[in-house]
């Protein structure tokens, strides 16, 4: 018997144990807690200290190097090694979503749950596709659960920033990338690092997430922004990746030449917002890659949770689908 419910996370209760994952900010009455990667939305476990925390020992080293606080109790995982939590067992795969994300297998008496956290099915520079995995049930993220949601192919959007940002330079201006720091930001890197010769400059919290995955092996080559990236940004020969947080106005008064472009999935609803340019590349399944996705795992029952959740239950159910939002 495994029973799934919300409360500030999902909580999967077995007849041995009950695992919440991903709270927003706490355990609860949990007795421990999943924590699938290192967006801020997804790691309000991590606070507790008493609890038993399960997550990838990259996401823990992310999140310890993002808010530069040691994590207590926390079961470092590798992916696929399977872990016994009373009578489950436990199994965390590549998500494909950022470097660390892992998505969470239950087995108990034979029934299997999954839940894949955020996820992409796709290859990107930095991450390999998440592998669809047969279940009885599933939790899925919706965050582009609606069929307006499709992704231009990511080879042509990856054309389309290095054009731009070679164009920026040769107008004179500086080419600035508003990204997330964790995911985005390393696939950006690798990007201009792989197909350009252009110096990557970044923000003091990009240069954090970057030296973390260089740590676990990774090849990126980066500059920081307050140390030898000052003089890079003064002869205007780089590209400078900031933080979403950071507004492009803010940005234009900073370096007067700015020029400002966003990179998100969710450029394709809401546009360049107040930057002046943006592309459509995310770390998350379009609509046809979340049918997909789900088609594969043969699930029994689907639970939807984030974005477009109940949209995209009805969909499901439309094709034969058990499913409802959670
Ligand atoms: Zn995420």
């Amino acid at each position: 018997m495994v029973r799934v419910s919300w409360e500030s996370g999902v909580v999967v209760k077995t007849e041995s144990s009950k695992l919440i994952l991903d709270p927003i900010n706490h355990i609860g009455s949990a007795d421990c807690a999943f924590i699938s990667h290192a967006h801020r939305d997804h790691t309000g476990a991590f606070i507790d200290t008493k609890k038993t925390k399960y997550s990838t020992k990259e996401t823990i080293a992310l999140f310890e190097a993002i808010t530069e606080k040691k994590v207590k109790n926390a079961v470092s995982c590798a992916y696929g090694k399977p872990l016994k939590l009373h009578q489950s067992e436990l199994k965390i795969i590549n998500s494909g979503h950022v470097f660390g994300s892992g998505s969470l297998l239950l087995n108990e008496k034979g029934v299997t749950f999954f839940y894949t956290g955020d996820f992409n099915f796709t290859d990107t520079l930095t991450q390999k596709a998440i592998t669809p995995q047969e279940c009885d049930i599933m939790v899925v993220e919706t965050t582009y659960g609606r069929p307006n949601f499709l992704f231009p192919p990511r080879e042509e959007v990856y054309d389309s920033i290095v054009d731009w940002a070679a164009k920026t330079i040769m107008d004179g201006d500086l080419p600035c990338i508003l990204a997330y720091p964790v995911g985005k930001a390393q696939e950006l890197t690798k990007l201009f690092n792989l197909y350009t010769s252009i110096p990557v400059v970044t923000h003091p919290s990009i240069t954090k997430t970057n030296s973390t995955v260089n740590a676990f092996g990774g090849d990126l080559t980066y500059y920081d922004l307050s140390r030898e990236g000052e003089e890079l940004i003064r002869s205007k020969s780089c590209v400078c990746l900031f933080p979403t947080s950071y507004h492009p106005g803010t940005l234009k008064m900073v370096y007067r030449y700015a020029r400002v472009a966003i990179v998100t999935g969710w450029a394709l609803s809401f546009g360049r917002r107040s930057a002046d340019d943006a592309f459509v590349l995310s770390s998350h399944a379009d609509y046809d890659q979340l049918m997909g996705f789900v088609k594969a795992c043969k699930p029994k029952k689907v639970f939807t949770i984030h974005g477009y959740a109940e949209d995209f239950a009805n969909k499901l159910k439309r094709k034969g689908i058990e499913a409802e939002p959670l």
